[in-house]
């Protein structure tokens, strides 16, 4: 039997001696400043065994993360409502693109890609607060985690609201089909801050347990979502996780994902796991490169595919 911890263990050994790490995102300042050597992996196996490498407990910024669990909060708060004002295909197009926004009338494609989340975003502030919006979303995190630890970076916040000009341009035009309901300014605060969440590996393996155990966190015994929504979500990941490079994600590693540009991936291998990766060097389509070839590589040796193993 293939011995996961070794896996992991192998896996972090070959990506720390790799060259090819990709590029820092640098268009939010703050993330410029993080170190492109680090690495670190956490899988997390159905029986709750913890199996970690490298930078693995490193709090880094999540990003675009964040909006596998906004959408589940929003999910809960109006449900099927929210595809109302959110599509549900594939974008084939870079995660702050303005272009189909306009053709298609200021609803988004899907909840992962920038315009998407804002409109998620927004769904969650309704009838609160921006900081009780956020506070719903960071105890969310800090409950599926079980660490009261977990914080909002506020200088990467700062820095995001500070340069976030696209995402301000997305926002006030979606405000403009009435897509967006609170002051355009809320709304983004709170995008800006959720995206600022910082997490480790090991956290963020552990949040996601309810999207591989059919909504229920095995540990607790506690349901998050119901099975069929926890099915949909990891759909949605896997179609739409890592925007225009979405195709190349499934072909490659076969396992539903979300990426953020700080280098993070969360990964869910149905039934058996939970996994996250960090690296900050990114690929042209904003997802982590290493992150993305360590997970090639743990779906191979581990058959962890959704479409199959290569065993004859
Ligand atoms: N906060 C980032 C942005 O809105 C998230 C992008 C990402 O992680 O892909 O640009």
């Amino acid at each position: 039997m293939t011995d996961l911890q070794t896996v992991v263990r192998e896996i972090a050994a070959e990506m720390a001696a790799r060259h090819d790490r990709g590029a820092v995102a640098n268009y939010i300042p703050e993330l410029a400043r993080v170190d492109a050597g680090s690495f670190g992996m956490v899988v997390i196996d159905a029986e709750g065994k913890v199996h970690a490498a490298g930078d693995a407990d490193t709090p880094f910024s999540i990003q675009s993360i964040s909006k596998v669990f906004t959408l589940t909060l929003a999910l809960g708060m109006v449900g099927d409502r929210l595809w109302r004002r959110v599509g549900r295909e594939p974008s084939g197009n870079p995660f702050n693109s303005i272009v189909q926004l306009e053709r298609e009338c200021g609803v988004p494609r899907n909840p992962f890609i920038n315009a998407g989340a804002i409109a998620v975003t927004d769904l969650i502030l309704s009838g609160h607060q921006p900081r009780e919006a956020l506070g719903e979303i960071l105890r969310f995190l800090q409950f599926l985690a079980r660490d009261q630890t977990i914080y909002v970076d506020r200088a990467v916040a700062e820095s995001e609201k500070r340069t976030g000009f696209r995402n301000i341009a997305l926002a006030n035009y979606m405000k403009s089909f009435s897509v967006i309901d609170n002051p355009v300014d809320f709304t983004l605060g709170v995008y800006f801050h959720h995206c600022a969440i910082a997490m480790s590996c090991r956290q963020l393996a552990t949040a996601g347990r309810y999207l591989a155990h059919a909504g229920r966190n095995p540990d607790s015994g506690l349901s998050v979502v119901s099975p069929e929504r926890a099915r949909r979500i990891n759909a949605l990941m896997l179609t739409c996780g890592h925007y225009d490079g979405s195709g190349e994600f499934a072909y490659r590693v076969g396992l539903p994902g979300k990426s953020g540009v700080g280098g993070g991936i969360l990964a869910v291998a149905p039934g058996k796991a939970s996994i996250a990766v960090w690296s900050p060097g990114l690929d042209a389509n904003g997802n982590s490169h290493l992150g993305r070839v360590a997970l090639e590589m743990l779906a191979k040796r581990m058959g962890w595919s959704i479409f199959g193993t290569d065993d004859a």
